[in-house]
């Protein structure tokens, strides 16, 4: 029998966004309501701890910055594909959430006067990039872990994959996880839940994400019949470390780096005269990939071709003292210090600006479950994300979730658990693919994907590049790699991996259809087939339910409150 654990809210995710959710519903419940937050993962190995860079938010009005000004940057930057007012919340919360995560004990970096600092990003007018060195994401994470210790009604399930919903007509009522550490198969019972289970980056193999960033959470909400969101739109940062993917944070561009080509030449002159490296990333991202194409990258060892980004001139002070970990990378994995050799870049996959469809609230179709965090798609990012806009989101959005999720445990009371779909689940799990019959290596199936997805879904697309990875991926699907070699319980990582990549193929397959049918180029999304932005046909959202035969596409309008969408130059 099941062992079923309740909690009255549940929470899937430990990032920033998660974290930040269980802290707001035990303020909102005084302490009162239980929360349970699982992750397959120790919660500080959440993907959030390798954020590097800043968190947005309008500090400095005095000194020229304004909310309209961070408005209009992200909804240019989006390419006009934002919802606008999801945009103005973001803007306007933002502010607090720096100075309530001051005031849990996180150590923002400070100017001389003591103010806390700030720094230049991409594609923002004014430098309001508040960041603590290069860790801002690893302080983060810690600074809200530690306020979730203080609240003994946090419960946290550390290493627990979850494998899918548990839902009713009337809405969400739980969760079925397994314990990683004894292998245990569980059902969770719940009043309300949030997922905030990270982006899917690692549908890429050349991506700075961690590993654990898997789209299980997005597979979830789809197979429970929630649609997903614009994902086609999958940013790729321009300065990825080569051979390796790990990122250079943009705050390096921020504090006045440049990126040259094998001429010498500072190539982002002819791509966005003003902004230079400033650009938003999708346009820096295009130049490299330009430059590398039209023959003027370095070429490495590893085959990989590259631009160099160049901090010398910034001095050994201000690296050592701002960009202390990016030196650190750069000498541990490439053997080279910046302030002394320039360092060898290309784009990489970075950020999912779709995810599962949810409101301004962060509310789902699924009554009883909201999603925070890069797992939502609201959508404040549209076809591309400003820098520093994610952990901004994550907050942002964390404590509304937290708060309306909180507000919804205090008045429902679920008259029943659907434990038939519990066992439909266990059997999925276990008959379906813990004792599946084939005889595919699954890590050769996941190498493949990643490769489809690198070759045909980066920087440049077209139709037929993208309508040959569809026929792969389904391919995949179709080929029995159902098969976990390793049959113990405990810590069966065989296992989770063969779990994740269930998910990953699903996924794949809704980025490949989105990006077939949206025949424009928009921010990230890039047709070389259809070169232009097309305002009168797809200024849409994407949205992709599941169906046995694939993916089925239908669109929901912008949100345009007050830019109406222009031509977008830098
Ligand atoms: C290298 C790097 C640097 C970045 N720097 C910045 C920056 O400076 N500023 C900025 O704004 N953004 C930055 N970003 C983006 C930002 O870090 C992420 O968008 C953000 O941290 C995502 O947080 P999250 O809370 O949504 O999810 P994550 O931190 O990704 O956490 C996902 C959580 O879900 C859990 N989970 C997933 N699937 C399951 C499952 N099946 N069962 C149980 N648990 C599950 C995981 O264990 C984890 O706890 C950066 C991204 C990268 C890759």
């Amino acid at each position: 029998m099941t062992e079923t654990i309740s909690h009255d809210v549940l929470i899937v995710g430990s990032g920033i966004a998660g974290l930040r959710a269980a802290i707001e519903v035990t303020r909102t419940s005084e302490g009162k309501l239980s929360v349970g937050v699982l992750s397959k993962v120790h919660a500080m190995r959440s993907h959030s701890v390798c954020a590097q860079g800043g968190t947005a938010a309008v500090l400095h009005a005095d000194r020229g910055d304004s909310a309209e000004a961070h408005i209009f940057d992200t909804i240019k930057g989006s390419d006009y594909l934002a919802d606008q007012d999801a945009v103005e919340r973001l803007v306007s919360i933002a502010p607090q959430e720096i100075y309530q995560l001051e005031h849990w004990g996180m150590p923002w970096s400070r100017e001389s006067d003591g103010r806390v600092a700030q720094r230049a990003f991409g594609g923002h007018s004014y430098p309001r990039a508040t960041f603590a060195g290069d860790r801002v994401g690893f302080y983060e994470m810690q600074t809200l872990y530690d306020t979730c210790l203080r609240s003994p009604n946090i419960e946290f399930y550390h290493e627990w994959y979850v494998t899918g919903l548990v839902s009713d007509r009337e809405g969400f009522r739980g969760a079925t996880a397994i314990e990683i550490g004894s292998g245990n198969f569980h059902a969770f019972k719940a009043k309300a839940g949030i997922l905030a289970t990270g982006g899917a980056g690692r549908l890429y193999a050349f991506a700075t994400y961690s590993h654990s960033s898997t789209p299980d959470g997005l597979a979830m909400a789809y197979r429970d019949g929630v649609p997903l969101k614009d994902m086609e739109f999958v940013q790729f940062h321009p300065t990825g470390l080569v051979p390796s993917g790990v990122l250079i944070t943009e705050g390096a561009r921020g504090d006045g780096v440049i990126l040259v080509n094998k001429d010498g030449e500072r190539f982002m002159k002819k791509y966005a005269p003003q902004k230079l490296e400033l650009g938003p990333r999708d346009i820096v991202a295009r130049a490299i990939a330009t430059e590398i194409r039209e023959g003027r990258g370095f070429r490495d060892e590893s085959g990989m071709e590259y631009v160099q980004l160049d901090l010398r001139h910034i001095g050994a002070e201000k690296i050592k003292e701002r960009l202390s970990d990016i030196r650190e990378v750069c000498m541990k994995l490439r053997g080279i210090d910046p302030i002394e050799e320039p360092i060898p870049v290309r784009y990489v996959c970075h950020f999912t600006m779709g995810g599962i469809h949810a409101n301004i609230d962060g509310a789902t179709p699924v009554k009883g479950l909201w999603s925070a965090g890069e797992s939502a798609c609201i959508s404040v990012n549209g076809a591309n994300r400003l820098g520093t806009n994610s952990t901004a989101t994550c907050l942002v959005w964390g404590g509304i979730t937290g708060r309306a999720a909180a507000e919804y445990a205090m008045q429902h009371t679920p008259s029943s658990f659907p434990q038939q779909s519990v066992m439909l689940e266990e059997k999925r799990i276990y008959d379906g693919i813990f004792r599946g019959e084939g005889k595919e290596n699954p890590y050769e199936i996941k190498h493949e994907l990643q490769k489809t997805m690198d070759e045909y879904a980066n920087v440049f697309r077209t139709g037929q590049g993208l309508g040959e990875a569809l026929k792969k991926v389904r391919a995949l699907k179709q080929r029995a790699y159902k098969h976990v070699e390793d049959k113990v319980r405990e810590f069966n990582i065989n296992f989770v991996n063969v779990l994740e990549l269930e998910s990953m193929l699903d996924i794949a397959e809704v980025v490949l259809t989105g990006a077939y049918a949206r025949t424009e180029s928009r921010g990230a999304h890039f047709r070389s087939d259809f070169p232009k932005r097309d305002d009168d046909h797809w200024l849409k959202h994407t949205l992709a339910h599941k169906t046995t035969d694939g993916p089925q596409l239908d669109y929901s309008q912008v949100t345009i409150t007050r830019y109406q969408p222009q031509e977008r130059t830098y």
